[in-house]
């Protein structure tokens, strides 16, 4: 559908606005990534999975999307925690670093096309901090290099916070460095006794986090990027910073779209480990919860709201997604007529435009699923009164599979391939059913039951399940 126009919300503007990328066709998108020690957060997740959304979506309109993510490897809290573990900040990073791309795996997220590790991205990060230096943006002081916000009067234009009222207190970076300005941030912190260094003009030291993003989009996507995204958190002081040296270096703009994420809380509380409402993917999937259902219910909620995360609503979320899967599963199982009906053909058509331009609609979530319900309960209807034929049950299939593009819910098959044996036992029930053997066939269908098969007899044949969790 190229001729849908997709309308965005733009913090930068604070208002939905059209997409158009710089270049036709093709969309430049960075999203923050993770700081890596700690196993992420179902919070993180909200985000990455709005971000995947997203990104699904420009591809699925047929966009060109070169993605970067970062991966930051060095900041306080990975110093600490490989200090805290004796071991190197490398082989402490590297272990949370493996474990966020499996669980990137798990959750479907759509791999980026590039992961750059900050620590490998230092040389990149002093050539533009230098140019800072020698445009007056930055200045150096005991060995660390601070950019100077009165230098850059458009400072604010995205969080909307004036710099005059951040005089009365408010510190944009929590460090203990002296400064000339208590607003003016870190672009390179001087070595602190026992911390990881790397050298550079300025002296020993290592990069401060918002450089490290400003670098590495560069690096990749180029001077102005189409979006940068990232949670709401970031909105202030990362991304305001971010701004503020990647235009005071290149002169141009830095970011056409910004795409902030509302956060996840839990049972209507901040997350928080002391709370013990604190939840990592994979606590949720020790408890038996299929990765398929945290995706749904991390993806369907609109991501400007915030998205409060009970178990009632993983539920909820596993529910949905069956009223789905079962759909599927009728389609592939029964025996339809031959034939193609009109009415399928318009239903069809009718559900991808609604879904399309639901999504097309800053994302609207509620609107694309509640095209896809809307098809299944008439599908369904149309199925129990046997006026579905047998294209429009693969026409069917394949819209589902199509816009699964965008959401990545379902399995890759609804039917399974059973063990050879159990084929047989079911093979043996039907003719056991044929000659009236109720005995046997009632025993064949409880041993099936005791290994996870519920078989269900109807007027075109016996059909088979699996009971899953
Ligand atoms: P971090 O690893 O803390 O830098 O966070 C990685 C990403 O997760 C950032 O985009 C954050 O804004 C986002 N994030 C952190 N906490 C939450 C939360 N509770 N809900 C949604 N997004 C979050
Ligand atoms: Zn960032």
């Amino acid at each position: 559908m190229k001729d849908v126009k997709f309308r965005i919300y733009n913090t930068l503007s604070g208002k939905v606005e059209e997409f158009v990328p710089l270049k036709e066709g093709e969309v430049k998108l960075y999203t923050c990534g993770p700081t890596v020690y700690d196993y992420a957060h179902i919070g993180n997740f909200r985000s990455y999975v709005a971000e995947d959304l997203l990104k699904r979506f420009l591809k699925f309109l047929g966009y060109r999307v070169l993605h970067v993510m970062n991966i930051t490897d060095v900041d306080d809290k990975t110093i600490k925690g490989a200090q805290r573990e004796g071991v190197s900040l490398q082989e402490f990073t590297r272990k949370y670093e493996k474990a966020f791309f499996e669980d990137i795996d798990t959750l479907r997220l759509d791999r980026a096309d590039y992961y750059p590790r900050a620590t490998e991205t230092i040389p990149d990060m002093i050539k533009i901090i230098q140019g800072l230096l020698d445009k007056g943006y930055a200045y150096i002081k005991d060995g660390s290099v601070y950019f100077r916000i009165s230098a850059f009067p458009e400072y604010g234009k995205l969080s909307k916070i004036k710099p005059e009222e951040l005089k009365a207190g408010v510190r944009i970076d929590a460090d203990e460095y002296t400064k000339e300005d208590v607003r003016d941030f870190a672009l390179w912190k001087a070595k602190k006794p026992g911390e990881p260094s790397w050298p550079s003009p300025f002296g020993e030291g290592r990069p401060g986090w918002h450089i490290e993003c400003s670098t590495m989009s560069m690096k990749y996507l180029g001077e102005t990027l189409d979006i940068h995204a990232g949670g709401v958190d970031n909105i202030f002081p990362h991304h305001e910073n971010e701004i503020a040296q990647s235009e005071a270096y290149t002169g141009k703009q830095f970011v056409r779209y910004w795409f902030h994420v509302q956060h996840l809380i839990v049972e209507g509380e901040k997350m928080s480990k002391s709370k013990g409402n604190f939840y990592t993917l994979r606590d949720l999937l020790a408890m038996g919860f299929s990765p398929r259902a945290i995706r749904y219910l991390l993806l369907t909620t609109h991501y400007r709201k915030t998205l409060n995360f009970t178990f009632e609503a993983l539920y909820q979320a596993t529910a949905s997604l069956k009223r789905i899967t079962d759909f599927l599963f009728e389609l592939e199982t029964r025996k339809f007529p031959e034939g193609e009906s009109q009415q399928a053909k318009e239903r069809i058509e009718k559900c991808r435009r609604e879904f399309t331009l639901a999504l097309a609609d800053d994302l609207n979530i509620s609107g694309a699923m509640a095209a896809i319900f809307e098809l299944i309960r008439w599908g369904n209807k149309a199925m129990e009164e046997g006026e579905l034929f047998s294209q429009d049950a693969a026409n069917l299939k394949a819209l589902l599979y199509d816009l699964d593009r965008v959401l990545a819910v379902l399995p890759e098959k609804v039917v399974e391939e059973l063990p050879e044996d159990i084929m047989r036992m079911i093979k043996e029930r039907e003719e056991a059913r044929k000659r009236k053997d109720y005995a046997t066939a009632d025993r064949i269908r409880d041993e099936l039951f005791k290994r996870g098969i519920i078989l269900e007899d109807t007027k075109e044949g016996t059909r088979w399940k699996l009971i899953k969790k």
